[in-house]
């Protein structure tokens, strides 16, 4: 344990700046579809002979059974379990050369529920109810500190030395921001710009901005308590990366806030915080294999991430569910008929750096060369927002969504032409390139080693929070997307990774 301690870097939270999303249609799948508004494929691509896509309940059930398996952050195991579950899914369905690739980390240990704070009676600390926190990144080792407690008012009189309680509301994300940049969006019922929710992203809210200020005066901890937010301090982040491991940062719950303030004005101003968290070397895996095809040698890749920040349903569970869906559809298709060779390829470590992804890449140059499109594919999600009191709301319908799509022609036309055709609502598609360092999600990996790319994506209100759950997922998503994805690798046919390349615009 800690073996890793004092050596590592800091661990900027990349991870945080990913995003995620999917889609669905709870109408049970059709092999024969419209055929006059079918993509040219060709007789393997012919509406009549194609396979049916699983149903929304078998992809749930695979959502299921990965959220069971418990808290997935990188190396857990939980995670661990996951990976052997992918692959006897993939190996059952008859993909080929299924097997585990090693990616070494660092795993971070806490435990939800282990990290306290209590305010201490006047006779001393050790009998007060223990209140729940959850340490941000960056905080690496365990400790207890008893200090003075007091709220944060912007200035900085009497920090130093104290326990800071910081009043931390988070951004709204509003995606018709980006949306207005898309190259198209499906919106027919001119709904996307309505979604106003929540930013579970800690570093976007804007009191992440004061903590530097507040670390400058070396205060003993600073507890930030979430506000406009669901009633939780169990979020997967940090507020800055200014961040070390000398000074405890955690999140608490708007309620906890609350007494916490509450026994600040009534003068009861001391506190215990106890927090859990360590380092750990492990080996984690990425899960690879692939279906080949006789009529092409370009690939295919269909990606996602195994890991999560904590129960993870749609990040990444149904990530995993919607790679396994294509795997089960592509198995189905006779190899003679197969469009290209297809790779399935669930990664580990999005939550670092997408050290996964990136280990891929850097294991397959001869691989990278002869794949003509990445597929990744993450959070189908129902929208949720949260009312004044904290509680989720539910919005009935899908969280807004896009494709990070390589400009080149014949790729966007076929999505676009997909989507309409399915009718996945609430869609636009975006130019990656437009990101300076490449795609914020486990797509880069692969847009920037060349690879036309094709990355669903969202970001929930919950997106990054242990309220990821089950009852977050989208099955009308998840089937929606899945039936894109078909049309537009059908229509993609007769391309290659040499061709889908060279139409790629500036
Ligand atoms: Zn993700």
């Amino acid at each position: 344990m800690n073996s890793t301690k004092g050596h590592q870097p800091r661990r900027v939270p990349m991870a945080l700046l990913y995003l995620s999303l999917g889609g669905l249609l709870a109408c049970p799948p059709s092999p024969t579809t419209d055929a006059g508004t079918e993509p040219d494929a060709g007789n393997a691509g012919d509406a009549g002979s194609r396979p049916p896509l699983p149903s929304a309940a078998e992809m749930r059930g695979w959502i299921e059974a990965v959220v069971r398996e418990g808290i997935r952050r990188p190396g857990m195991a939980a995670d661990a379990r996951t990976e052997q579950r992918s692959v006897e899914w993939l190996t059952t369905m008859g993909v080929e050369d299924v097997r585990l690739e090693p990616v070494p980390l660092t795993r971070w240990n806490t435990v939800e529920g282990e990290s306290t704070v209590e305010v201490c009676a006047a006779g001393g600390c050790g009998a007060g109810a223990k209140l729940t926190v959850f340490p941000s990144l960056g905080v690496e080792s365990p400790r207890t500190v008893t200090a003075p407690l007091v709220a944060f008012d912007g200035g900085v009189a009497g920090i130093t030395g104290a326990i800071v309680v910081l009043n931390y509301p988070m951004r709204r994300f509003v995606p018709a921001a980006l949306a207005a940049k898309a190259l198209f969006v499906h919106d027919p019922e001119s709904n996307l710009s309505q979604t106003n929710h929540p930013d579970s992203r800690p570093q976007n809210s804007p009191a992440a901005m004061q903590v530097p200020t507040i670390l400058r005066a070396r205060p003993a901890a600073i507890i930030c308590g979430l506000e406009n937010f669901f009633d939780t301090p169990f979020v997967f982040g940090v507020p800055t990366v200014a961040l070390s491991d000398s000074t405890p940062v955690v999140f608490a719950s708007a309620s906890t806030r609350a007494a916490l303030v509450r026994a600040i004005e009534a003068g009861r101003a001391t506190a215990r915080l106890s927090v859990v968290a360590s380092n750990e070397a492990v080996i984690t895996h990425n899960v690879v294999g692939r279906l080949r095809s006789a009529l092409s040698t370009d690939i295919v890749l269909f990606g996602s991430h195994h890991d999560g920040p904590f129960l993870g349903a749609t990040e990444d569970a149904a990530g995993v569910a919607l790679v396994l869906a294509q795997a089960r559809y592509w198995s189905q298709v006779p190899e003679a008929q197969r469009p290209f060779e297809f790779h399935f390829v669930l990664t580990s470590a999005h939550l670092q750096r997408s050290r996964g992804a990136e280990a891929w890449v850097s294991a397959h140059p001869e691989l990278v060369a002869r794949t003509m499109l990445d597929v990744h594919l993450e959070t189908p999600a129902r929208e949720f927002d949260v009312d004044a009191a904290s509680r989720p709301i539910d919005r009935s319908r899908v969280e807004p969504h896009w494709f990070y799509t390589t400009k080149s022609a014949p790729l966007v036309a076929q999505l676009s032409a997909a989507v309409r055709q399915v009718d996945y609502r609430r869609t636009f598609a975006v130019d990656p390139a437009m990101f300076d360092d490449g795609p914020p999600s486990d797509s880069k990996a692969f847009f920037k080693a060349g690879i036309p790319v094709l990355a669903h994506i969202s970001n929930p209100a919950f997106y990054m929070t242990i309220e990821d759950t089950l009852d977050k997922v989208s099955d009308e998503a998840n089937e929606q997307l899945s039936r894109v994805v078909i049309e537009v690798v059908w229509g993609l046919q007769g391309q290659t990774a040499t061709s889908l390349r060279a139409g790629v615009e500036p």
